[in-house]
């Protein structure tokens, strides 16, 4: 018998309506570990409601205890992250120290919340007419919906809901189907943090209980990370419905080396950001991009390297654990045959792997393709597996036009020694961050994360200083104490004077 994994409402677990489950899976093994619930209408609209009526209540809480919250929760999350990280491992996949990292970069953001008193703070100009003056205050939303892609069950949510629980908001998150637990024990750490039943609340479901928080009039906002088609959809479908919505979609990241570049950091730095958590990472670099002509002793030394790489159940000490889904295993494999069908050359063909771990598990071994045309959708897709492209091109403006030239912007790294082609390569590139001689560059909590073309919609990026306007509404408010009081009669529009 599987267990049911509930939702979150009003600080207790909650069933609600819905007969509908999905299968949550152990990926090493590629057995169901339990059933999640799909939520109906009904459910979602039960958590909303719970969340509005904590939201007067906690968003008139003294900045200091929203504060306090933070700070205990991120002293429970330190404390307890290994078991978050053993969750994230049994329902994802990702290796235990990958699974850490996440829990690590995600707490960062609870630190950033923890400055909250700092970061509403708003503006004030005195006298500007005689005895008035301007002000403005940074207010809550009200209920925000957060919904969450596989890749990162704890991570991402940590991108929103701290900042919008410490702003004053109350928060319904629908987390990934795929591995749903992670955000339930979240959950029970903020509860535990002090936080009041209501403020943080979530449903699991599928596009039933998506759509539901879209459409929900008591919803002031969403915010979604996942592929770029369902983002762009989330975005038109929210806006239509009113909401403020930020809506962070899919990638295709692109490395560009240079021939002075030193290329055994280069190999460290591909293999690391191409097979790191199995290729599922929105930041991992699928595509390396290399001016003549270094590409043969870069592609030697990044086979070298790929030679070591063990791959298995991510509590076994290998590098690189299973994919998340059979499905997504299978569609992964598929553009190998691809690539080989498109005239490229697979260099290495991870489809044979040895793993250590189940015999079922959804494996697929780190694959290395040489001379993908761009033409191919195995350079145009975004593939979201441990398969890395390699295109040669002759000099930096035409791998720069390549990767200005891709419908995705969210990262991008140049390799490097010339400080001149690195500095002209950020200024020119199409992509919102840029790592130079880093391959991940993903933005620390105190800067924002995002970014550009089909990569985001929205003009608001995540967490950070952009994740305080997102989760605050600005109120200008002009004040005149009058002495003695009077006014006078003038039906003219007001002027400074
Ligand atoms: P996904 O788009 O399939 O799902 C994301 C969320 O949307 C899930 O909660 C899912 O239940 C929901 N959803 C799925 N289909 C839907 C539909 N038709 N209507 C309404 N809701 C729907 O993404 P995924 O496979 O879970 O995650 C991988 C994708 O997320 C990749 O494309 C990756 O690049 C992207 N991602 C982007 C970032 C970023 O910061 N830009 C970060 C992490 C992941």
């Amino acid at each position: 018998m599987t267990d049911i994994l509930d939702h979150w409402v009003s600080g207790a677990s909650f069933a609600g309506a819905s007969t509908r489950t999905a299968p949550v899976y152990n990926p090493a093994e590629g057995s169901v570990s339990r059933e999640v619930r799909l939520a109906t209408v009904a459910d979602v609209d039960t958590a909303v409601q719970a969340a509005k009526a904590a939201f007067p209540e906690w968003s008139e809480a003294s900045v200091a205890k929203r504060q306090a919250v933070m700070f205990a929760f991120r002293e429970l999350l330190n404390a307890r992250k290994d078991e978050v990280a053993a969750i994230l491992t049994n329902e994802h996949g990702k290796v235990t120290s990958d699974a850490l990292g996440e829990v690590a970069r995600g707490m960062e953001v609870v630190e950033f919340a923890t400055g909250i008193p700092h970061l509403l703070k708003g503006e004030i100009v005195q006298n500007v007419s005689t005895g008035v003056d301007v002000y403005s205050v940074k207010q809550a939303l009200g209920v925000v919906g957060i919904i969450s892609p596989f890749n990162f069950p704890a991570m991402v949510p940590l991108w929103f809901f701290p900042v919008a629980i410490a702003a004053g908001n109350t928060v319904v998150l629908k987390p990934s189907e795929k591995d749903p637990s992670a955000a339930i024990w979240m959950a029970q750490l903020l509860k535990e943090a002090g936080l009041p039943d209501g403020v943080f609340n979530v449903v699991h479901g599928d596009k039933e209980s998506v759509d539901a928080l879209l459409e929900h009039p008591d919803v002031a906002s969403i915010s979604f990370v996942g592929s770029t088609p369902i983002a762009k959809y989330i975005y038109e479908t929210a806006s239509k419905n009113g909401k403020r919505v930020q809506a962070l979609g899919g990638a295709k990241n692109h490395m560009l080396v240079l021939p002075d570049a030193d290329l055994d950091l280069v190999a460290d730095s591909a293999v690391n950001a191409g097979f790191g958590s199995a290729g599922e990472r929105c930041m991992a670099i699928s595509v390396v991009v290399a001016v003549e002509p270094v590409a043969d002793d870069l592609i030697a030394k990044i086979t070298e390297r790929m030679s070591g790489l063990t791959v298995g159940d991510g509590t076994k000490g290998c590098d690189m654990g299973p994919l998340i889904t059979k499905e997504h295993r299978d569609k992964v494999a598929g553009y190998i045959d691809v690539a080989i069908a498109d005239g490229a050359e697979v260099v290495v063909d991870g489809r044979g792997v040895k793993a250590d771990g189940g015999a079922n598990g959804f494996w697929l071994g780190p694959t290395l393709i040489d001379k993908v045309p761009t033409t191919s959708d195995v350079y145009t897709h975004e593939i979201f597996g441990p398969v890395l492209s390699v295109v040669r091109v002759k000099t930096y403006e035409e791998g720069l036009a390549l990767i200005n030239g891709s419908q995705y912007g969210n990262g991008t790294a140049i390799f490097t020694n010339d400080g001149g082609a690195a500095r002209r390569f950020q200024r020119e590139v199409t992509v919102g961050m840029v790592g130079i001689n880093v391959p991940i560059p993903v933005p620390v909590g105190y800067f924002s994360f995002g970014g550009w073309k089909d990569s985001l919609f929205g003009d608001a990026k995540a967490y950070g200083p952009h994740s305080v306007n997102f989760f605050t509404r600005e109120k200008a408010v002009t004040s005149r104490w009058l002495d003695p009081s009077h006014g006078g009669i003038n039906l003219g529009f007001p002027q400074n004077g």
